[in-house]
């Protein structure tokens, strides 16, 4: 099975690569955010300077990735990609930016998960366009300054308080990303339907947008397993009655909650009594990464007011309760 998984997420990461956003223009949401980026970029441009670096925080899905290459495009410049978790020594990130070109984008994913003493290095090559280069060991190790190329660091992360503020503070503007508001997904799942010729109406269109947790991406890959139930058990045309039957297949509910989300209210509800529960704790129960519940699950349920994190722990609202339909305790005493 997992051979099969992984060859389906190389089909649906060539058709998300297909569905990309090239441009600002063409980018869809976010509206304050675009304004923001467009002044930035536009005002580089005017000086011929290079970009100051941007930091994107906001949960996965929203568009970041998209974003950094629209950096690029728009400032006609190339750009390397690259991720917090892949650079565990200083000398990675030091072999990546000695070889940047001039005006480069270094896209920077996960950057909250990059080791410490790359960290340190980066801090410098942000700031002064410079690395040192530590050769040898010990008392007789040596510092061989080395001048980088100007370039923009475009750097990812989940949230932007999870980067420490020496860090946070070298980026020269910031971007929050928010959720979509479910208009703004409906673009965007008609935008995917004319990419990939399926007939959407407008209902089907909403339909596919109010499951999609305020995320293009999850929109895309429901609209993708949608297109399949289409195709499969009806003529191909999207309606929002053909959508909710086979999102209901995929066991994605019709507030878009999907298998983890319930797994973890459930977890919560039926073993802990509705909390408070350590994050820790509720993680091994629904046999997940603490990082998948925290930020994959939790901001989506806190956001429709299904869970709080409180500093005792996770608690559910009576909201929770009610939409996995079971009772909440004091009501059962009742
Ligand atoms: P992660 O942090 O998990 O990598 P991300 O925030 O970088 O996620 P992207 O990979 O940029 O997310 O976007 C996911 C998909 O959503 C892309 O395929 C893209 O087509 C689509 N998408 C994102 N934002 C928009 C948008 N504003 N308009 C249209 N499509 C979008």
């Amino acid at each position: 099975s997992r051979l099969v998984g992984a060859v389906a997420d190389r089909e649906d990461d060539a058709v998300e690569a297909a569905l990309r956003p090239k441009s600002l223009a063409e980018f869809i949401g976010q509206h304050r955010v675009r304004e923001q980026l467009d002044l930035v970029l536009k005002a580089a441009r005017q000086r011929e300077a290079t970009a100051d670096h941007i930091l994107l925080s906001g949960a996965p899905g929203l568009g970041k990735t998209t974003l950094a290459m629209i950096v690029a495009s728009e400032m006609a410049a190339p750009i390397r990609i690259t991720s917090g978790p892949a650079i565990q020594h200083a000398g990675d990130l030091a072999a990546i930016l000695s070889s940047l070109q001039e005006g480069e984008v270094l896209f920077l994913d996960e950057i909250h998960r990059m080791s410490r003493p790359a960290e340190e290095m980066l801090y410098m090559a942000m700031e002064d366009f410079r690395v040192d280069v530590i050769v040898g060991k010990g008392p007789g190790a040596t510092a061989i300054p080395l001048e980088l190329p100007p370039f923009t660091l475009v750097g990812a992360t989940t949230r932007a308080g999870l980067l420490p503020p020496p860090l946070r503070d070298r980026f020269g503007f910031t971007a929050h990303m928010d959720f979509y508001e479910s208009g703004d997904l409906e673009q965007v799942v008609h935008r995917s339907a004319g990419l990939l010729d399926v007939a959407v109406d407008p209902a089907g269109a909403a339909e596919i947008a109010g499951r999609s947790r305020g995320t293009p991406r999850i929109a895309n890959r429901l609209l993708r397993r949608v297109r399949d139930y289409a195709q499969v058990r009806a003529d191909g045309a999207v309606t929002s009655d053909i959508a909710a039957k086979a999102l209901d297949v995929y066991e994605v509910d019709a507030r878009g909650l999907d298998r983890l989300d319930r797994a973890v209210l459930s977890a919560l509800l039926k073993l802990f009594g509705g909390g408070p529960v350590g994050l820790g704790t509720l993680s091994v129960a629904v046999g997940e990464e603490r990082e998948t519940v925290e930020e994959v699950a939790e901001p989506f349920l806190v956001r429709e007011g299904l869970l709080a994190r409180t500093p005792r722990g996770r608690i559910a609202t009576p909201a929770a309760w009610t939409h996995l339909g079971l009772v909440p305790p004091q009501a059962q005493a009742n």
